[in-house]
This record gives structure tokens, C-alpha cells and sequence, in this order.
């Protein structure tokens, strides 16, 4: 049996992996490489392997660096199903559509900026797919349950088990006749309060594991969510807008979850809360609907007819009319909007209307890679630029650890227990998280290889 990375290998995205036994040749994912033009760059190379030699994707969530380049695979002659649990699929339509919509607008943005005439052939890239490319993927999708057991051909056979890190997220577990092995795709966090934990692999003989946050552990949730409630509550006082930029996809349902809990239970006052993201309104949508997926408490409120992703004051502020009037609040409001790093969307408007305000907040809630201004914010800049406006900071800025999606060391290392003492082969990290990671294993008498792309190994 062999593996062939064609992403996330020594990086966090593009997660693509080709396994090969008995003459079928199966990818787990087919992700988007994300992050600065070198990395980007990636999307217009070749695959390592025929498309139209793949038999069949599985997918294991929802996310872009999962499922980003299903289109282009579909688009150079890839005919086989699309096995997803039914929640993935939902999200993969809303997350790939809005991933072709952005780059058709970039294009057309930049050719109208250079008066439709590129300067020279490949000057102005074109986007990878644009809308109207989307519905050929989505016909290619079947949907699997949790637990079943998918017919390969030739012996091989895969089944889908919960892995808590977003809705419909996946670990799939093949089997062949020469062995089996164990792909975990992204697992969750254990301390999470709405995913369930991650189901217990079965032994096998090697596993292909993420390793994101493979060196750290997270803060613990109490602590986590007394800093949440602390920081609102002072914000509130100070009688100033509160603004918490948030991925649309998970962590915009956990900051939700947590408003409404804290409001519910008189943690914090029933201020205005607004949800300024029109992906994020969709995704809570999916989210309200699969409800009875989530942990014991979202079943217990739902069971007393409350929605657990619903503050008693939530908005949605879809159109762009709407999203202006929060231009002229001035007291007492949470604002949930993207992009979850400050590099676009509508939370930069309202970064330049208030945070010049020393009654203003801002609440950091997830990761600010190197190079954006979440970054420059969490790293104390008390000046900044935004759409040409230079901005004194005066707001006040929280950054709240500890509500990551993601597994940390101590919830990889107890899911891998379950795999028993099989090789591990590690994707979808940074070099030095992996390095660590590969280091600890060892030390505990498991192989493991950091994989890299373009290459195969031989799995068993
Ligand atoms: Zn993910």
C-alpha cells in the first residue's frame, strides 16, 4: 500500500493525500493551498497523479484547505464519487462557492484597475474556478452515514468516524487486504463545548495524522471562558462597541454559543449582538439544523425549545445596506464579523470606525498568522492604516486563547493510543511543530516520518 502527498506536508494546507493498494487509487481530500503568493502558487501546479486515474475522493470536512481543489480536480478529468458525510457537503457548497465568487472578484477587480489590459500574458492571474464551475463537483458527491462501510472495489473498504473538530467532520478508517490505516484529517479539541470528542481508532498498521498544534497545549476552557465573560462585561461598561472578527465557519457558532450561554445565564448584559457575515449566517443556519449533532448541553437546550446558537438579541446583517448602519453605533453592541484575521471583509470597516474609540474593544478569539493586522493588533500597534486611513489605537484589545477547533498535543497523542503502536505519518503541520512531534513519538518507542509532497512511501 502506498502514499503519495500532494499537500499539507510540511505545511497546514492543501491537505491532499493519494493512497494506492491492489490497483485502486483512493484520495483522502483534495484541499486549497492558502497563505502568500508562494504558497498560492502551488494551486497551478500539476497533481502529482492523472485525475482521471483517481477512483474515488473522500472527504473529510468542510474547511477550504480540505476541499479547495475538488473543482480543479473535477475540471482535469476526475469522474469518480465524492464520499461525504451529509453536513460536509452542505458546507462545501457554501464554502466553494464563496471561494469562486472571491476569485472571480479579484479578477475582475485587478483587470478593471489595469484598464482590462494585463501588462504582459499570466500578469493578472485568472481565478482557478469561478462560480458556474461549482454544480460539476457537487454532482459528484455521495453521501455516507458515520459507521458505514463504503465498498471500494478489490477489497478495500472505508468508513467515516466523528473527529469533534468542526460539523460533519471525519477520521476514515481504511481497510485492504494488505493491512489498514487510519487517516484523522483535522481532529477537534476535546475541551470544545459543542463537538462531541473524537471517536477512538481502531489499531492498525500506520496512520496519517495531522499535527497543526502538535507542539502546545490549549488553555483550559473554564479559564477561557471566564476571560470571555470578563472582557464583555468591561467592555459593556465602558459603553463602547465590541468587536470580535471571526472565521464564518465554527469558531463564529462557539463565540455564538458562548454569548448566548453567558446572556441566558446572567454572565454577562443583554446587549445588541450582530452577526455581520453573510457566510457566517449561512453557516449557523447549517449549524441550527444538525443541532442534535453537538454535545449533551445543545441537546438539553434544544429540548427546552431554546436555539443554543441564538442570543436573545442576535441579528444577521446580510446586505451591504444593513452592514452600514453599524457604522453609526456608538454604544453598547457586539459585532461578529470576518475575516478572522482583519485581512478583508467587513470587520475592517468597523476596525476603522472604532478603533480610535478608547471605549471601543476588540476581542481576538482565534489564531493572527504573521504578517496580517490581527497580528500587528495582538502585538500591541498603536497605529495602523486601513483602506488609507491612519488610526490611532485607543480601543482596548483582548486576545482570548484556548476556543480553538483544533486537537492539541495531549488530544493527538490519546487518539493515537487507540491506533496502538502503528507507524505514524505526519502531515498537515509547520516544520518545527513536527519536528517536535516526530521527536516525542519516538521517544515513545513509534516510528514516525514527516511526509513530504511529491513523494511516495510505502504505507505497509
Ligand atoms: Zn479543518
Amino acid at each position: 500500500m502506498k502514499l503519495l502527498s500532494a499537500g499539507a506536508a510540511l505545511t497546514v494546507t492543501g491537505s491532499c493525500h493519494r493512497i494506492e493498494t491492489r490497483g485502486r487509487r483512493i484520495l483522502v481530500d483534495c484541499g486549497l493551498f492558502q497563505g502568500p503568493r508562494e504558497i498560492a502558487r502551488l494551486n497551478r501546479e500539476p497533481f502529482p497523479f492523472q485525475p482521471r486515474e483517481i477512483d474515488a475522493v473522500l472527504l473529510t470536512h468542510g474547511h477550504l484547505d480540505h476541499c479547495g481543489r475538488l473543482p480543479l480536480l473535477a475540471e482535469q478529468g476526475f469522474r469518480g464519487p465524492i464520499y461525504a458525510v451529509r453536513s460536509t457537503r452542505s458546507i462545501t457548497e457554501v464554502i466553494l462557492n464563496d471561494a469562486a465568487k472571491l476569485q472571480q472578484e479579484d479578477w475582475e477587480r485587478a483587470m478593471r484597475k489595469a484598464g482590462n489590459k494585463p501588462r504582459e500574458p499570466g500578469d493578472i492571474e485568472s481565478p482557478l474556478y469561478v462560480p458556474g464551475d461549482i454544480p460539476k463537483t457537487l454532482e459528484l458527491f455521495r453521501e455516507v452515514g458515520f459507521d458505514e462501510s463504503i465498498d471500494l472495489g478489490e477489497g478495500v473498504r472505508a468508513v467515516f468516524r466523528p473527529a469533534g473538530h468542526i460539523l460533519g467532520s471525519a477520521f476514515i478508517e481504511i481497510e485492504t487486504p494488505d493491512g489498514r490505516v487510519v487517516a484523522s484529517g483535522d481532529l477537534g479539541n476535546r475541551e470544545s463545548s459543542i463537538q462531541q470528542n473524537a471517536e477512538r481508532p481502531r489499531e492498525c498498521d500506520a496512520v496519517i495524522v495531522e499535527s497543526t498544534y502538535a507542539d502546545r497545549t490549549h488553555r483550559t476552557l473554564p479559564d477561557t471562558l471566564e476571560e470571555f465573560r470578563s472582557v464583555i462585561r468591561k467592555g459593556v461598561e465602558t459603553g463602547g462597541v465590541i468587536m470580535i472578527p471571526s472565521f464564518a465557519l465554527e469558531r463564529a457558532q462557539i463565540v455564538l454559543y458562548h454569548i448566548n450561554r453567558m446572556m441566558r445565564e446572567g454572565g454577562i448584559p443583554q446587549v445588541d449582538v450582530f452577526v455581520d457575515s453573510p457566510m457566517a449566517a449561512k453557516m449557523t443556519r447549517l449549524y441550527q439544523e444538525s443541532a442534535n449533532e453537538f454535545k449533551e448541553p445543545i441537546a438539553a437546550d434544544l429540548a427546552a425549545g431554546r436555539d443554543p446558537f441564538e442570543p436573545p438579541t442576535l441579528k444577521f446583517t446580510v446586505d451591504a445596506e444593513e452592514s452600514k448602519k453599524l457604522n453609526d453605533l456608538d454604544c453598547c453592541a457586539i459585532i461578529i464579523a470576518g475575516s478572522g484575521m482583519m485581512t478583508g471583509g467587513r470587520i475592517l470597516h468597523h476596525l476603522r470606525n472604532q478603533l480610535h474609540k478608547p471605549e471601543a474593544s476588540l476581542v481576538i478569539v482565534g489564531y493572527q498568522s504573521e504578517g496580517t493586522l490581527g497580528r500587528r493588533l495582538v502585538d500591541g500597534a498603536r497605529h495602523v492604516r486601513i483602506y488609507g486611513t491612519e488610526i490611532d489605537v485607543q480601543a482596548s484589545v483582548h486576545t482570548i486563547g484556548g476556543l480553538s477547533a483544533h486537537a492539541d498535543k495531549d488530544d493527538l497523542l490519546a487518539w493515537l493510543e487507540g491506533t496502538g503502536n502503528a507507524h505514524a505519518w505526519l502531515v498537515h503541520g509547520e516544520l518545527p511543530v513536527m519536528k517536535t512531534f516526530a521527536g516525542l513519538l519516538e521517544s515513545r518507542g513509534r516510528a514516525a516520518t514527516m511526509v513530504e509532497r511529491g513523494r511516495e512511501y510505502d504505507l505497509v
